[in-house]
């Protein structure tokens, strides 16, 4: 049984306490294990009150049953279980005794619907509060009446705010805005309910659901046609821009929201659960769904062979070279308690690197992420420096200098002079061999890549990179820092490029055959867009930078072979120094308004452009084939590390599930046909398909099983 019912004083508890479990989540059968005991309440008008707990440490209800809408195959089904979900929090809503959730944790999706089905909610100052209803995000919308429920309780513009980003507030934030009654201590926590009771029973109104009612310049907006029609329309227009039209779930929250709005709660419902059994069957949220998975999945990534490895805490870092790295990586760092001693060669060079650590600390306080007195306190964690001092006690040391074999190994065999033996040697390189790196290093067990992607406090991914001498204790305590850093974590092998830059580079060049077969910049970026990546390759090569791109497609060429040789137009472009964004101009004329870069677009002697559907095939299957590549010589150990490395570290579109799941929907023959049409016609062995492919071809198998 998953939930405890007790009665005492007149007060009846249900705890919900999911067995073996770390969390409580919404299934069918605790649902019914609910709808029972609501049936069995014996007298229900002769108590003061029911309230609803979790015996869960930090979490209410974590959601709905995942694996539940994951197996949902057809919409029919999809409709009986929101309908039943409905159904039980409905004859919660209708008891005649008020019903208080009271949440100490997560109370998000289906478990957020469940408090909001009850008269009142009550929450704590525990810090993991968080309200809301995260469904837009796995592509479908609330089916358990959180569509209806919410703008009553809030107003229209507040629930669409929760509905729409799919984000959750944290107790602070849900008392203001009417989501909760009350936010109390954790302490005295059963005290303060039973005075809560107390005083909803002394108060005599034994209130309905609560519906809001509008003040002020509110009261018109919500309350009148007008008012609605503008916030939906201001709605829509940011829902379209945010999901560029690629994900039809916020889209349909909104449209429940604008269609249900003053419909009984029977109509209301109706139309919430087609919605949800519709959306929960497409393609998308499956994608999604697996998505969810795979990034839980990471998160909790270990070294396999090393679980008994304790890693030793990291309080301390060194990080060499301030640059656009190193300075991200100093306040990333420094914002996780860690304090860092920031060294580079001269004192311009720190003063850079702090003003760009100081600079995402101002952001944050500029979009009240943070207070003033923490960025203070962050700032005061970093110190710069010309030597090596303050370097002794450092649990970690990782160099950001430019990317220079010579250089870099010059960095790690002094740092190794001064640092205790424990201390972890970790490179930020973006391509060179971590294993060259930790030849002049006494013990090269301690050498480990910690690739960081930029902007470092904003992209979720870090590449650890290990050679065949990296050591389990070095391994596991990248591992367990990368998290406290809050990234996702992946391991690769040492290769050139790693993962995601091999794969990226592959790409990029490829657009450049493309635009040198006659193609045009802009309309290049756009059929990529289209596929949904961020942006397109070229503007990309004008954010990285033209002198680092054919640098690492140097260093991919002396590793990998000729298939990864710049296409001319990169080396055109970079011996003129259109480097970028960096010197304003490179495939575009960067500024207020973004241009293409004329003298670029000149450069191409149009011959036969290739077909938009051409052009997006080439771009992806060369991505394919080098993904296939990197299985078939190990340097990751599955599709999934592939997928969720380039979702998270190139933005690759997460509503098509990663480029391998993608992959899979084409079918493995039809990529293979394609790739030999391709090499028969250029004959330079970058379309070759990988020996990979060609198995999973003669085997008739896919990626994922
Ligand atoms: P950068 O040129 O902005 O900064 C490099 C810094 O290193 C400079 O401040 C320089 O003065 C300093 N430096 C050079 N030699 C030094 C030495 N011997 N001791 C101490 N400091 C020294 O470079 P960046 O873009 O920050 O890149 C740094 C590293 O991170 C490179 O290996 C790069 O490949 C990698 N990387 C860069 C990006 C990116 O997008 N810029 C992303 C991921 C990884």
């Amino acid at each position: 049984m998953a939930l405890i019912y007790k009665e005492e004083n007149n007060i009846a508890t249900i705890t919900f306490d999911q067995p073996d479990s770390r969390a409580n989540v919404l299934g069918t059968a605790i649902l019914l294990e609910l709808d029972k005991i609501l049936d069995q309440l014996n007298n229900p008008s002769s108590l003061k009150a029911i309230v609803i707990q979790s015996a869960k440490k930090d979490i209410f209800i974590a959601g709905a049953d995942i694996k539940e809408i994951e197996s949902i195959t057809d919409a029919a089904e999809g409709k009986t279980k929101s309908q039943a979900g409905q159904r039980i929090l409905n004859k919660l809503e209708d008891l005649p005794v008020p019903t208080i959730a009271v949440i100490d944790g997560a109370a998000l999706g289906g478990g957020c619907e469940l408090a909001l089905a009850c008269r009142y909610r009550i929450a704590t100052f525990n810090d993991k509060v968080r309200i809301g209803l995260p469904e837009v995000n796995l592509g479908f919308v609330p089916g358990f009446g959180g569509t209806w429920r919410l703008p009553r309780l809030v107003g229209l513009q507040g629930a669409l705010k929760l509905i729409l980003s799919g984000a959750p507030v944290d107790g602070r934030a849900a008392l203001k805005m009417g989501l909760i009654d009350r936010l109390y201590s954790r302490v005295g926590l059963a005290d303060r309910v039973a005075e809560f009771v107390n005083e909803i029973n002394a108060s005599g109104k034994r209130r309905r659901y609560p519906v809001v009612r509008p003040k002020g310049f509110n009261a018109f907006l919500e309350n009148t046609a007008i008012g609605r029609n503008f916030i939906f329309s201001k709605s829509k227009e940011s829902v379209l821009k945010a999901s560029r039209g690629f994900y039809p779930a916020p889209l349909s929250a909104l449209d429940v929201v604008s269609r249900t709005r003053g419909l009984s709660r029977r109509a209301a419902m109706d139309i919430e659960s087609s919605a949800f059994a519709e959306l929960a069957v497409t393609p998308v949220s499956k994608n999604l769904v697996s998505l969810y998975y795979l990034t839980e999945k990471f998160k909790k990534l270990s070294v396999p062979g090393a679980e008994g490895v304790k890693p030793a805490a990291v309080s301390k870092a060194g990080v060499i070279g301030a640059g656009i790295m190193g300075g991200g990586i100093a306040q990333l760092l420094s914002n996780r308690g860690v304090r860092v001693r920031l060294k580079d060669i001269n004192h311009d060079a720190i003063a850079k690197g702090l003003k760009a650590a100081y600079d995402v600390y101002k952001q944050a306080i500029k979009r009240r992420r943070m207070k003033p007195a923490d960025v203070a306190v962050g700032m005061a964690m970093i110190s710069g420096t010309l030597d090596h001092s303050g370097f002794s006690d450092a649990d970690i040391v990782i160099e950001a200098v430019v990317e220079n074999m010579d250089i870099k190994k010059k960095v790690f065999e002094e740092v190794a002079r001064h640092v205790p033996d424990r201390t972890i040697l970790a490179s930020n390189t973006s391509s060179l061999s971590l294993t060259e790196m930790g030849r002049g290093v006494k013990d090269p067990s301690r050498i480990i890549g910690f690739h960081f992607f930029n902007p470092v406090h904003r992209m979720p991914l870090i590449e650890i990179i290990t050679t065949g001498q990296t050591s389990q204790a070095t391994i596991a305590g990248t591992l367990e820092f990368a998290k406290r850093l809050g990234k996702t974590p992946i391991l690769v092998k040492d290769a050139p490029g790693f993962l995601v830059n091999r794969i990226l580079l592959a790409y990029i060049n490829e657009a450049g055959h493309l635009l040198q077969e006659g193609g045009d910049i802009e309309r290049l970026d756009k059929v990529v867009t289209d596929f949904g990546m961020p942006m397109g390759p070229f503007l990309l090569s004008d954010e990285v930078g033209l002198d680092v791109g054919v640098k690492v497609l140097h260093i991919l060429e002396a590793g990998l072979g000729p298939r990864f040789k710049s296409s001319k137009i990169f080396d055109e472009v970079f011996a003129l120094k259109l480097l970028g964004k960096k010197s304003g101009r490179g495939f575009y004329i960067h500024g207020p308004r973004r241009r293409v870069n004329p003298a670029v677009q000149a450069l191409i002697k149009a011959s036969s452009a290739v077909s938009d559907k051409e052009a997006l095939e080439r771009m992806l299957y060369i991505m394919i084939n080098e993904a296939a590549r990197i299985l078939e010589e190990g340097v990751v150990d599955g599709p999934d590390t592939v997928d969720i490395g380039m979702i998270m570290g190139t933005g690759f579109p997460p509503f098509r599930g990663g480029l391998l799941r993608y992959a899979d929907t084409l079918g493995v023959e039809r990529i293979v046909d394609d790739l030999n049409r391709l090499e028969e016609r250029f004959k330079d062995g970058r379309f070759k398909p990988a020996r990979f492919l060609l198995d999973m071809k003669a085997r008739n198998t896919r990626f994922y099983a």
